[in-house]
């Protein structure tokens, strides 16, 4: 099957939709120049700089490709946003990190919330709304299920619902954010005692405090739930189901996440050796070639990974593996940029030497968000490989 190269289909084989993504790019060039490379300002910045590529491909209907026809998408499979991602960024253009974090949320509504995505993804594609993650709290982050937000059933003058109190951190776009999807607990029954609420963050009794982090900007925010209405209807998936909930979204942070990184990474390597001195690049040869099997060894994972998850399979603990050459792939590229490009990487006042620093700054915590690499290591001993448990 064929489709116009102009038009977004959902029914167009993947050599298709390729063929189709690349002549879009190319007759769009002049539009594009803009998202060559992420910007070098703050998070709301980064925001309105980006907002208008994602209408522009919202509108285009590529980032419609493979969300079902009732919740605002065109149908097809998700893979067919995994093969725009590749395009995107083999053609040299940034794609939007917010466009990633509803890869991440996104199908967790679609399967727990279908009303709730209906209402909120076209927008969210659109670049018109930002979601985030509430899941961290100061005492929970490995060992989720301790965390201690409360939602307590309620059933007063605003109708039935969830009276919300207590605080997450780490909240990646937190500062920009209009929802949250924030788990909490509705009963003391351990995991079973976990809810997954869809909050919108401009109710009454929500503050977001913005965190500075190393990267000079606020990456990630605090968020305090001060007696905080949810509406029932704000519940995704059934109450008491939201392990389940916050465990299925997960694997889309290892999927579809991983799959974006790969091919920016292998664009940004690419960088390296173009702005590199020959004779330095030389002399890390070495370096250059681990970075590109680290790339490619994600690649090689995350690549089926999209598969299963567009199947609908259960991807079990092996999820951990992708989670761990992300982060491997992620700081061995950064490494590798700041020795080739040493010291204009760290001295220069360039733009481009900015967002290096800006890069590398970011990669380090790589292998702490969405789940520690020492626990994933942990998952992979015991559960993979049937090794005895640490003391
Ligand atoms: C930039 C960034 C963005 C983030 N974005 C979000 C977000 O959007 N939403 C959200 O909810 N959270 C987010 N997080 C939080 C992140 O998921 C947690 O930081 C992570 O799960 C680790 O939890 P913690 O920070 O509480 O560390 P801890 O769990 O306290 O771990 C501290 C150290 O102890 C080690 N450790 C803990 N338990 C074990 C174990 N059983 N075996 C071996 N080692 C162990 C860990 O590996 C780690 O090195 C983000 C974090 C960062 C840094």
């Amino acid at each position: 099957m064929t489709s116009s190269p102009q038009i977004a289909d959902p029914h167009a084989d993947l050599p298709a939709l390729r063929v189709a993504i690349r002549t879009w790019l190319r007759d769009h060039e002049a539009e594009l120049q803009p998202y060559r490379h992420e910007i070098v300002g703050d998070i709301p910045q980064m925001y309105t700089h980006v907002r208008p590529l994602q209408r522009m491909l919202c509108e285009a209907g590529w980032t419609r490709l493979g969300w079902p026809v009732e919740v605002g998408g065109l149908g097809g499979s998700a893979v067919m946003r995994a093969e725009l991602m590749e395009e995107f960024a083999a053609a040299g253009y940034t794609f939007p990190d917010l466009l990633a974090t509803i890869e991440i949320m996104g199908p967790m509504l679609v399967k727990y919330a279908p009303e709730l995505a209906a209402q909120h993804l076209p927008a969210a594609i659109a670049g018109d709304e930002v979601w985030c993650q509430g899941f961290s709290e100061p005492e929970a982050g490995s060992d989720l299920g301790g965390l201690r937000c409360k939602a307590v059933p309620t059933d007063g003058p605003n109708g039935p619902g969830f009276v919300l109190s207590g605080q997450k951190m780490w909240s990646s776009y937190g500062s920009i954010s209009k929802r949250c999807c924030v788990l909490a607990r509705t009963n003391d029954n351990g995991h079973r005692g976990l809810s997954m609420l869809w909050v919108d963050l401009d109710s009454p009794g929500v503050t977001m405090v913005p965190t500075m982090c190393e990267t000079h900007r606020d990456d990630v925010s605090e968020l305090f739930f001060d007696d905080v209405f949810v509406p029932l209807d704000r519940l995704v998936g059934p109450e008491g189901a939201g392990w389940e909930v916050v465990m299925y979204l997960l694997q889309y942070e290892r999927g579809a996440y991983a799959w974006k990184r790969q091919a920016e990474m292998h664009t940004h390597l690419q960088e390296v050796l173009h702005q590199a001195d020959p004779v330095a690049a030389a002399a890390h040869t070495t370096a250059i070639g681990e970075a590109y099997l680290a790339i490619f060894a994600l690649r090689s994972q995350a690549g089926p990974t999209l598969g299963l998850l567009d199947s609908g399979a259960a991807l079990g603990p092996g999820i951990s593996i992708d989670k761990l050459l992300l982060g491997v792939a992620e700081q061995t590229i950064t490494d590798t940029a700041r020795n080739v490009l040493w010291p204009a990487l760290e001295l220069d006042d360039t733009e481009a030497a900015e967002r290096w620093r800006r890069r590398w700054s970011y990669t380090r915590i790589t292998t702490i968000y969405g789940g520690a690499a020492e626990v994933q290591r942990d998952l992979v001993a015991e559960r993979l490989l049937g090794l005895p448990r640490g003391k």
